[in-house]
């Protein structure tokens, strides 16, 4: 593919800083080309906070000439598009996938030294659009930036939002929808799906160079094992061991775990379907296309270990020179999932209990609480929450023979630890959030927002950037859905 020029469009300097080590990736991981122009661009939301971290001019782009550029109209300085190829079990099916709605801009580097792809997502038609418009709609591309800040505010790794633009066209799914441009921030898109995508044309070479660029760009320190394919393996388990958990701990469904959607700098990627369970129940999904519950609550860990094992089959060529070895290697490092999972699951209900060393029977104190949640159809969020208080809580679980009889328990084993209970309600009070992003109060922004309303999803994003500070003020963002909004689904609209 030949070299784009790109343009210098911007009329104001604002601090764009591009080095765009991907594009300089031989061809077959990507298609350069611009994403397509539209009517008449908007911005709804900036993430002015976002853009100073990334070392740009928060107040010049805030007006029309972000519009432009988070729509795909104008190139900023020093952006070399592209679409990334890659492909995925969807489902557990395998697909060549790549970018068939996204444009990655370049990497943006920070004034600290930090890089940072810029992604548009919605921003026209790719060599991989397969039969899809290149474009989306401005519900789910809210509730990418709302669900990501949230995650942010909860300090999970995730990839950003910094800017929601509408298209001024319409998009058309089963009616006509208001159409938007995501821009999305991410320590980089490099995938479980990019390494299948190799492996699937048996492009070792390829392989090679993109684990030695993956080495380069997040695992500095692997890059020194004596076997640097085998230490990337084993960091990447690590990773989503630590993120699945910490998932588990605030109650997050991701809802659609392809292992297109797995990013291997273990950032949390792709929100679609995705939810904050109320009630606690393994078996949530929110999914209205997840049938068999494949993507439930309680089965992400499984799933996330199912991922794993599809990014060590790829490497399998790259461990030794001997294919036997090699499994046995690989097999070696994803043994250790479940039980590294289990350490971080476990270190983190500790922390939400205020419990500061551990004890062997901890882990059946967590499992029943867990049970008597489940029972009593407790909120889990707020039953968490309201432990720490010294007054009798509002919860009707509080009242719950069985968790009385818990809260015992609970109560005698915290008495046993040194630390005292103001320390110990300040430790549960840092890892148990009072405010996560409700379904209810989500789709209350999403609604307003296609009337034009965006006030409610502004107020929303602040709510979520301090979860753990209850204020009065933003006691009622705390409240469990009415009964009259479940079940809840969640439509995996593009
Ligand atoms: P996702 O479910 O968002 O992970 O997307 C799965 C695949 O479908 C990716 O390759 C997307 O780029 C592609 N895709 C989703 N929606 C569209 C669309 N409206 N037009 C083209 N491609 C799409
Ligand atoms: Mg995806």
């Amino acid at each position: 593919m030949n070299l784009q020029r790109t343009e210098t469009t911007d009329n104001k300097p604002s601090g764009w800083n591009f080095d765009n080590s991907y594009s300089r990736l031989p061809d077959y991981l990507h298609v350069r080309l611009r994403p397509t122009p539209v009517t008449a661009p908007e911005t709804i939301l900036f993430n002015r906070s976002l853009a100073r971290q990334l070392g740009l001019d928060d107040q010049v782009l805030a007006g029309n000439q972000g519009a432009a550029l988070f729509s795909g109209n104008r190139l900023p300085e020093g952006a070399d598009p592209l679409a990334q190829a890659y492909a995925g079990h969807q489902f557990g099916h395998f697909t060549v996938l790549g970018d068939g709605r996204a444009h990655l801009l370049g990497e943006q580097i920070t004034p600290d030294g930090h890089r940072f792809d810029i992604q548009l997502k919605g921003s026209g038609r790719t060599p991989f659009s397969r039969n899809g418009d290149g474009r989306a709609a401005l519900g789910p591309m809210l509730r990418e930036y709302l669900i990501s800040e949230a995650m942010e505010g909860l300090g999970i790794p995730t990839t950003r939002s910094l800017a929601v633009v509408l298209s001024g066209e319409s998009v058309y799914r089963e009616v006509p929808l208001p159409g938007a441009i995501l821009t999305r921030v991410a320590a980089s898109h490099i995938r479980v799906g990019t390494f299948q995508y190799l492996a699937a044309y048996q492009n070792r070479e390829g392989l090679r160079l993109l684990t030695s660029y993956t080495l380069g760009r997040h695992f500095p320190e692997q890059a020194e094992a004596d076997n640097p394919f085998l230490a990337l393996l084993q960091e990447v388990i690590a990773r989503q061991a630590s993120l699945i958990a910490r998932w588990m701990l605030v109650g997050f469904v991701h809802g659609v775990m392809n292992t297109d959607n797995m990013a291997l700098c273990g950032e949390t990627i792709d929100y679609g379907p995705c939810a904050f369970m109320d009630r606690y129940d393994p078996a949530t999904v929110f999914s209205s296309i997840d049938h068999g519950g494949r993507y439930a609550y309680g089965r992400q860990p499984a799933i996330g270990h199912w991922n794993l094992s599809r990014f060590a089959e790829t490497l399998l060529p790259l461990l030794s020179d001997n294919e036997e070895q090699s499994i046995e290697l690989a097999n070696n490092c994803l043994t250790n999932f479940p039980e590294l999972f289990r350490q971080n699951w476990l270190a983190g209900m500790r922390a939400k209990l205020g419990l500061f060393n551990a004890e062997a029977e901890d882990e059946v104190l967590i499992q029943d609480l867990l049970t008597c949640l489940h029972q009593a159809e407790a909120d889990y969020t707020n039953t968490l929450r309201d432990l720490s208080l010294t007054t009798p809580a509002e919860e009707p679980v509080f009242r719950h023979p069985g968790f009385v009889a818990w809260q015992r328990r609970w109560q005698s084993r915290r008495a046993r630890q040194t630390e005292s209970i103001p320390n110990s309600r300040e430790l549960m009070n840092a890892h148990n959030p009072a405010l996560i992003a409700r379904n209810h109060r989500v789709e209350e922004a999403l609604e307003a927002a296609d009337q034009g309303d965006y006030g409610p999803a502004r107020t929303l994003l602040e709510v979520l950037a301090r979860p753990y500070d209850l204020c009065a003020e933003h006691a009622a963002y705390r409240e469990p859905p009415p009964a009259s909004f479940l079940p809840y689904q969640t439509f995996c609209g593009t």
